[in-house]
């Protein structure tokens, strides 16, 4: 009978925390000690190619031949002194993770023997065949080769036995197979476009950065119930089961107290991400139970990207030290919360500034109004490619269901901030700028942003672009989701909307105009402009979704159908004018996100279509059985009459198993033929809609009455642990 779900359960209540080792020392000491950083960069790398690298890393000059040599060798000697003997170039596929060929660091010596080896060569570039991973069409087989190429801007590191080195993956002809180069590209973008703009007011400066602050949420499970539940362990969700009589309605899990045996793999967790370089700092439990979250200090946007794809595999193999298994999935779970990935992002110049902090002085709120404005625009004009770039099928399980942000991209910006545009909306430019002879000019109305606003951060949780002070929230970011897909639009949109925002703040200079009067005209009317992407209200209630609607934002809700927006022609101006996407680069996205689309349905149905078959119905059969023979007995035991009495309950029990296993017999069916439907539909686009719109909906019909049997079957015989047994960790 159910004994493996038993023993499961048993085993699990047993388990205790497992103790790991004391991290030695302060943090400080060992942070970064298994990354090849500047620290090491010094002690390995001869002086001369210390400073040539620094220079790549900063400026991004070019590495000669010789300099790569040198720093190959010095790696490699780090790496070696940390016990490292392979190495991989690691890269970001568009399957998402990350991708890793490991080759020993070992040669022939040409006399027979073998020497460690490691060349300028195989640490700049690397030819793994790409064959094999996702390409939208851009590679062709016959032209199979792809290229990784070290990206010197983020540092290698130690994994295990293995030296890491952060690489770009590109095809033959040059074009992105990955979410690195994009992401790169989009900030020097954005780099660049907000520069010019800050020039206006300091010409100091010379470079702006992109700052990406994540907060990853996630499930954590006892590893002996995942391996029960061939669900969790193909697809990453629980595709049945009741909801447990107690979730998350107390409200009692969020802050509160760590179980012990998730504290002591948290305190791993933690050693691991410190050790390479990772700046954890914030850990809770999240508002469903088995749910938690790992925040880290904001980092420069490469690098923090790369350090959560880093996290997203160091997680997983500290969950299973500790027998656990960790749920990256969206939704792992029917009627509790999901999980999502906030990017905290903001931009902030070599000078030491935010841009999106209010400023001290005047100037300072001009530059801080202009930023945000332009942020608005660039989040109006796009909201559409914004959302498809969140959208997937296991986020859209997320978006739009009544916990997480709505399906449609808005801005939440919080009274303070709201009624500073408004005000400056009615100003005419002579009541906002006003010019004195001492200070230069200062703003009507608004010199007091300041103080207030950090403190006072009216939080809305439906929003899924929220301003919090000094950042925005983009909260709407999948928790599997590889940040970069959300940050390569964001800075892209905003990289865009500021070059035009230039070009017109410029042109009426040229007219004779005074910059900040020439700059107060062009914000107040790209205020006026993008007014319908701002919204402070509740973005669960239906009736935003008929004013979103009304205002023309995208409320579009069909996955498939949002990734169109990756091909409408202002998202193809944008990401071609400002060189971050070819348009063939965009299309080959969109191909390669439908498609994935497609596989993880397709994956589901099946996995559905095996459970339900050979897992409930038999098991539900085999009640059934027991039962029958049951009123069987009672008939030949009593009179005619009253055993049609004594068997009513079981006679009832038996009706409703089969009329539930009938359905699930009928819509399993339907389920299949519309699998078949789809699958002969050539075409990426019509094949992933037809499983959005005619296998997916089968999903929740057949788990009905999946659930309603949990309810029937007795207890001992349900093969699957049931949602009580997996939620909560003691
Ligand atoms: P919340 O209250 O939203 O849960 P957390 O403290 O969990 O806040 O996370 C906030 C995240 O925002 C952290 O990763 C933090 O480093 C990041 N952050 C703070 N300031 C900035 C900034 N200026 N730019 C980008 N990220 C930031
Ligand atoms: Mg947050």
């Amino acid at each position: 009978m159910a004994t493996l779900r038993f023993k499961m359960v048993e085993e699990a209540i047993k388990r205790k925390a497992v103790c790991v080792a004391a991290p030695e020392g302060r943090p400080s000491g060992y942070f970064g000690s298994r990354v090849f950083g500047r620290e090491a960069m010094r002690k390995y790398l001869p002086k001369q190619t210390f400073e040539a690298l620094s220079r790549t890393m900063e400026h991004g000059t070019p590495l000669s031949r010789e300099t790569a040599d040198s720093v190959a060798a010095g790696m490699k000697q780090w790496a070696m002194d940390m016990g490292a003997t392979h190495y991989t170039h690691w890269f970001q596929p568009l399957t998402g993770g990350t991708a890793e060929k490991h080759d020993a660091f070992v040669e022939h010596d040409g006399r027979g023997g073998m020497i460690e080896e490691f060349s300028g060569k195989l640490l700049i570039q690397q030819e793994p065949d790409a064959s094999s991973f996702p390409n939208g069409g851009i590679r062709n087989t016959f032209e199979a080769r792809g290229y990784s190429a070290w990206d010197a801007t983020s540092p290698a590191f130690v994994v295990d036995d293995t030296l890491c080195i952060p690489t770009i993956f590109i095809a033959y002809t040059g074009e992105a197979l990955d979410y690195k180069v994009p992401l790169l590209r989009s900030l020097n973008a954005v780099d660049k476009a907000a520069t010019a703009v800050c020039r206006y007011f300091d010409p100091a400066v010379e470079k702006v950065f992109s700052y990406l602050g994540w907060e990853q949420e996630y499930f954590l499970v006892d590893e002996g119930l995942w391996a029960a539940r061939p669900d969790l362990m193909l697809t990453g969700r629980t595709l049945m089961g009741h909801e447990s009589a107690k979730n998350q309605q107390l409200e009692d899990h969020y802050f509160g107290a760590i179980p012990t045996r998730v504290m002591a793999f948290m305190e791993d967790l933690e050693y691991e991400c410190l050790k390479l370089g990772i700046p954890a700092k914030t850990r809770h439990n999240e508002v469903a139970p088995n749910q938690f979250e790992l925040a880290p200090i904001y980092e420069e946007t490469n690098l923090a990207n790369d350090h959560n794809q880093l996290l997203m595999s160091t997680i997983k193999k500290v969950a299973r030290r500790h027998s656990f298994r960790v749920l990256l999935h969206e939704k792992p779970f029917k009627g509790i919360n999901g999980s999502g990935k906030h990017n905290n992002w903001s931009l902030g110049t070599d000078t030491g500034v935010n841009l999106l902090a209010p400023g001290k002085t005047p100037a300072g709120n001009l530059q801080f109004v202009t930023f945000l404005v332009n942020v608005l625009m660039a989040v109006y004009k796009h909201n559409g490619v914004l959302k498809a770039s969140i959208s997937s099928a296991t986020n859209a399980h997320r978006l739009g269901a009544n916990e997480a942000p709505p399906a449609i991209i808005s801005v939440f910006l919080g009274s303070q901030v709201s009624e500073v545009l408004d005000r400056l909306e009615r100003s005419t430019a002579d009541q906002a700028i006003v010019f004195d002879g001492k200070s230069g000019f200062r703003m009507g109305g608004i010199a007091h942003i300041p103080e207030l606003l950090i403190d006072n951060t009216d939080r809305n949780r439906t929003s899924p672009f929220a301003f919090t002070g000094n950042r925005f929230e983009f909260r709407a970011v999948g928790s599997s989701a590889n940040c970069a897909g959300a940050m390569i639009t964001l800075n892209t949109a905003v990289a865009a909307q500021l070059r035009d925002f230039k070009a017109a703040v410029d042109e009426k200079i040229a007219a004779g105009e005074s910059r900040e009067k020439a700059l107060f005209t062009v914000l107040k009317a790209c205020i006026g402009e993008c007014k319908p992407i701002r919204f402070d209200g509740n973005g669960y209630c239906d009736r935003w979704k008929e004013e979103a609607a009304r205002r023309g934002l995208d409320c579009e809700t069909s996955v498939p159908l949002i990734f169109d927006r990756f091909m409408a022609p202002d998202t193809v101006k944008m990401f071609t004018g400002t060189g971050v996407l070819s348009e063939k680069e965009l299309r080959a996205r969109a191909e390669v996100y439908t498609e994935t689309y497609t596989k993880k349905i397709q994956i589901e149905a099946r996995v559905l279509g095996d459970l339900a078959m050979n897992h409930i119905i038999p098991v539900a059969s085999r009640y059934q059985a027991m039962l029958l023979d049951k009123v069987d007995k009672i008939n030949r035991m009593f009179p005619s009459g009253k055993s049609q009495m004594v068997a009513s309950y079981d006679v009832g029990l038996i009706e409703k198993l089969s009329y539930h296993m009938t359905e699930i017999h009928a819509k399993t069916e339907a389920l299949t033929d519309a699998r078949k439907v789809a699958n002969r539909i050539a075409d990426e686009r019509e094949k992933a809609i037809a499983y959005h719109d005619t296998v997916a909906p089968l999903f929740d019909e057949i788990r009905y009455h999946i659930d309603k049997l949990e309810l029937i079957v007795d207890n001992e015989m349900w093969p699957l642990p049931k949602y009580r047994e997996l939620l909560f960790i003691r």
